[in-house]
């Protein structure tokens, strides 16, 4: 009898669970919204409840289920399973939602943050599938980031070692809410990428698709500014490679310290598809170094929107498996 890991996804909207048996293979999947109204109490009953929702429907035990991978966005103490904040739901400081879930189900849980399982989940079954060393940046909001080793999640020595957004790229550049100047995050996320292109029409005096975006819709978003940019306006040219410069500058920096096989590029900006991947790569060829011959290839992430409740599952196999 095949047993199986539960990978949850913990969103602000929506909190996703599905099984997984160890060879990745997905045995059933369920969807639940998030009752953030109803603080911790409310949100960890919901995962429980989902996790036992999801084994009763594909007709399974307890005993089949070897534990719970939770990703949660954070930050989080990782090491003793706790939620330090979640900007996005109230009432969560420093919950141990590892361990409330855990014995919730009576099952090993394990905990990590979004990013991390996302870049997780595309290590396993994405686009970094193959690769022993793997990088994951997911261009949303902001940059989150996963970095795989040999099989493994990266954490750094406390915890907090896969904040790629926040690699200065700009010494001295813009303000970041960190308290750093200069991170990857203000240049290269679609939001960031959104809001130096509505700085840039309304500070030109050209007449532009984009200037004619703002004027209809009252606002631009990095689709906008993809969908310009393959039309040949201007100033959408202009901000779009903006922001193709500065994640190159970031990818070239990763491939000095980790050598990654892959460096993969998730979330929102990579639905503009070949006009972001293929201009990062040439961008990232044009600043690699000269020593070598530039190995690290840049790919598209493929699961989408599924890589985070695939990569939770992988974590909860990495942890809480047989060794
Ligand atoms: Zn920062």
């Amino acid at each position: 009898m095949s047993k199986y890991c539960i990978g949850v996804d913990l969103g602000g909207t929506n909190i996703k669970f599905a099984l997984f048996d160890k060879g990745m293979q997905s045995a059933g999947a369920l969807e639940a919204p998030t009752p953030g109204a109803q603080g911790p109490d409310g949100v960890i009953a919901a995962i429980v409840a989902g996790c036992d929702r999801l084994i009763r429907q594909e007709k399974l035990a307890k005993s089949d289920i070897v534990g719970v991978g939770i990703g949660s966005p954070g930050p989080l103490d990782i090491a003793n399973g706790i939620v330090l904040d979640m900007p996005n739901i109230g009432g969560f400081k420093n919950v141990h939602l590892r361990d409330r879930v855990g014995a919730g189900l009576g099952l090993p849980a394990a905990l990590d943050n979004d990013a991390n399982v996302a870049g997780y989940g595309e290590y396993l079954c994405g686009g970094g599938k193959g690769a022993r060393v793997m990088v994951f940046l997911t261009l949303g909001t902001g940059i989150g980031s996963g970095i795989v080793i040999d099989g493994h999640v990266f954490r750094g020595a406390h915890g907090i070692g896969a904040e790629l957004g926040h690699m200065i790229v700009e010494p001295g550049g813009e303000l970041c809410g960190c308290g750093q100047q200069g991170c990857m995050e203000h240049y290269s996320s679609a939001h960031y990428l959104a809001q130096y292109a509505r700085r840039a029409v309304e500070e030109s005096n050209r007449k532009g698709l984009l200037k004619g975006v703002l004027e209809k819709a009252g606002k631009i978003t990095a689709r906008d500014v993809a969908e310009a940019r393959a039309q040949g306006d201007e100033l959408a040219c202009v901000v779009w490679d903006r922001a193709i410069h500065y994640l190159a500058v970031g990818c070239v920096n990763i491939a000095r310290i980790f050598d990654p096989e892959r460096i993969v590029l998730g979330g929102g900006m990579a639905k503009a598809g070949k006009d972001l991947i293929e201009p990062v790569r040439q961008e990232f060829q044009r600043l690699h170094w000269n020593l070598t011959d530039p190995r690290t290839e840049l790919f598209l992430a493929t699961l989408g929107n599924d890589a985070g409740v695939v990569g939770a599952a992988g974590v909860a196999w990495d942890e809480l498996g047989p060794k």
